[in-house]
C-alpha cells in the first residue's frame, strides 16, 4: 500500500462518519445550480491542506485534469459521482455560504468519536486529558479588512491582524490536536484601562479569550475530564477561577514575577518540607530533582485558592542546568510528581514546537489567509486537516509500511514530511486507489494504534 490509500483507510477507520456529518451540514445553494456535492466540495479543500498545496489556487493546478486518477479518488472519499472537478472559487463561493461554524462542528465530531473510541486514552494524566492553551497564529493583513482588527503600528505602516487562543489536545504519540479555537480581536482590548502597554493589554486579552475558550470546551465537551496547561499568565486568580468555573484541573507555568508574593512564600515553604524531594537520571543521563510544597493564596478579590507549587533543577550531563516551576490542582506525592510534571507541565512546549510551528512552516502556511473574508473556515479546515495527517502519520500502517522498506519510522521512509506530502499528491494523482480501503467495515475491523518514536 501507499500513502495515498492509507490515509484513505486510517479516515474510515478512526472516522467512519465523517461523510455523514458532513452531509449533515446546512446548504445554503439554490438547488437548481448546484453542481458539486457538499461531501466533494469538503473533501477538495481538504486537499488544499494533506497535501500542503499552500494557496488556494493551487487547487486549480495540482488537481487539475493532468492528474487522471484525481476524481476517481475524490469521489470515493467522499461518495460522490462526479464527472468533472470545481475550481478553487467553487469551494470559496460554498465556504462563504455556510460559514465556519460546521466545520468547527465537524472538528468537534472528530474529536469525540476519537475519545469515545479510546484512541487518546493512552495519553491520559491522572485520567484527564491534557488540553494545552496558548495564543498564537497571527493572521496579517495591509489593509483594514474588518472591523475588529487588531493594529500595530510597524514603522509607518500600520498591521492589521487577529491572534487565536487554541486549546490542543495532547494525544498519544506526540499528536497535537486542535479542539478548541478563540479568535481574539479588538473587542477583547476595549476593556484595558487607557495607556496600557502592550504586554498588559495582551494578556487582558488572553484572558478574556481563554475564559471564552473554557465555557466553550465544557459546553462541546461536558463528560471530558480536562487537565488545562498554560503559560505564566493563566497563574492568577482570573486563571484559577476559569479553571474552577469549567470543572477543569490545570498545571500553569509559575513565574516568579507573576505574583511575587506567593513565589516568596514557595521558596521559603521548599526549604521547610526537604522530604518532599524525588531524584530522577534519565536515560540520557540528565538529572532532574523535584521538589514540591503545598501553597494558599488570596487573590486580588479576596478568592482563597490552594493548590501544589512544583519546582523542577535539571543538569545535563554537559553541565547546563535549568529550572522550571509549576502550580496545579492535581495530586501531588512522591509517586505522581514526575508524571505531573512532565505530562502536564514540561509538554507545554510541545504546542510551541509540534503544533503552531508545524502549522505555520511545514506547508500548512497556518498564517496565509486563503480567503479575505473567509479565513475563519480555512482555519478550521486546516485543523481537521491536521488532525488527519497526525493519524496517518503516527499510525501503525505508515509505520508497518515503512518496516516494509526496512526503515524504523514513516518519517525515515520519505526522508522527510514535506516529501511525504508530496508522495501523497503524487499518489491521489495518478494512482488509483484500490476499493477495499475505501471499505469502511473492514477499515473498522483492522488495527490502527497510534505509536510513539
Ligand atoms: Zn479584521
Amino acid at each position: 500500500m501507499s500513502i495515498g490509500p492509507i490515509l484513505a483507510q486510517t479516515v474510515r477507520h478512526f472516522l467512519p462518519e465523517l461523510n455523514a456529518w458532513i452531509d449533515q451540514i446546512e446548504d445554503p445553494r439554490f438547488p437548481p445550480f448546484v453542481t458539486y456535492s457538499k461531501r466533494f466540495l469538503l473533501w477538495w479543500g481538504l486537499m488544499l491542506f494533506l497535501p500542503k498545496l499552500s494557496s488556494r489556487r493551487q487547487l486549480d493546478y495540482q488537481l487539475n485534469t493532468n492528474g487522471p486518477a484525481v476524481l476517481a479518488n475524490l469521489n470515493r472519499l467522499a461518495d460522490t459521482r462526479q464527472t468533472t472537478r470545481p475550481v478553487n472559487k467553487t469551494l470559496e463561493y460554498f465556504l462563504t455560504g455556510i460559514g465556519e461554524r460546521p466545520l468547527c462542528v465537524l472538528r468537534q465530531n472528530a474529536l469525540n468519536r476519537l475519545i469515545r473510541m479510546k484512541a487518546l486514552d493512552e495519553a491520559r494524566l491522572q485520567g484527564r486529558l491534557v488540553i494545552l492553551v496558548d495564543g498564537s497564529g497571527y493572521l496579517v493583513f495591509n489593509h483594514k479588512h474588518c472591523e475588529h482588527c487588531l493594529t500595530r503600528r510597524h514603522g509607518q505602516k500600520t498591521l492589521y491582524m487577529h491572534q487565536v487562543l487554541e486549546a490542543k489536545l495532547l494525544g498519544p504519540a506526540q499528536t497535537v490536536l486542535s479542539i478548541g479555537t478563540e479568535f481574539i480581536d479588538n473587542r477583547d482590548a476595549a476593556d484595558s484601562p487607557p495607556g496600557s502597554g502592550e504586554e498588559r493589554v495582551k494578556q487582558d486579552c488572553e484572558l478574556k479569550a481563554m475564559r471564552r475558550l473554557g465555557a466553550k470546551l465544557r459546553s462541546d465537551f461536558p463528560q471530558l475530564r480536562i487537565c488545562l496547561s498554560g503559560d505564566g499568565l493563566y497563574a492568577c486568580g482570573e486563571g484559577f477561577q476559569i479553571a474552577k468555573d469549567y470543572r477543569c484541573d490545570y498545571v500553569y507555568t509559575f513565574k516568579p514575577d507573576r505574583i511575587p508574593t506567593l513565589w516568596q512564600d514557595f521558596q521559603g515553604l521548599l526549604t521547610l518540607c526537604p522530604d518532599q524531594r524525588v531524584e530522577v537520571t534519565t536515560p540520557q543521563k540528565t538529572h532532574q530533582v523535584y521538589r514540591w510544597a503545598h501553597l494558599q493564596y488570596t487573590d486580588s478579590d479576596k478568592r482563597d485558592w490552594s493548590f501544589t507549587g512544583i519546582h523542577c533543577r535539571e543538569i545535563k550531563r554537559d553541565g547546563t542546568q535549568s529550572e522550571w516551576s509549576w502550580v496545579t490542582s492535581l495530586k501531588v506525592s512522591r509517586e505522581t510528581v514526575v508524571e505531573v510534571a512532565t505530562g502536564g507541565g514540561r509538554e507545554r512546549w510541545r504546542v510551541e514546537n509540534e503544533g503552531f510551528n508545524t502549522q505555520k512552516n511545514s506547508g500548512l502556511n497556518l498564517e496565509h489567509a486563503y480567503s479575505h473574508t473567509n479565513w475563519a473556515a480555512y482555519y478550521y479546515l486546516l485543523q481537521i486537516a491536521h488532525l488527519l495527517l497526525q493519524l496517518v502519520e503516527k499510525g501503525s500502517l505508515l509505520r508497518q509500511l515503512a518496516q516494509q522498506a526496512g526503515q524504523p519510522t514513516a518519517v525515515k521512509l520519505f526522508g522527510s514530511l514535506k516529501n511525504m506530502s508530496q508522495r501523497l499528491l503524487e499518489s491521489l494523482r495518478y494512482l488509483d486507489w484500490p476499493d477495499e480501503v475505501f471499505d469502511v467495515r473492514l477499515a473498522r475491523k483492522i488495527q490502527i494504534r497510534l505509536d510513539s518514536s
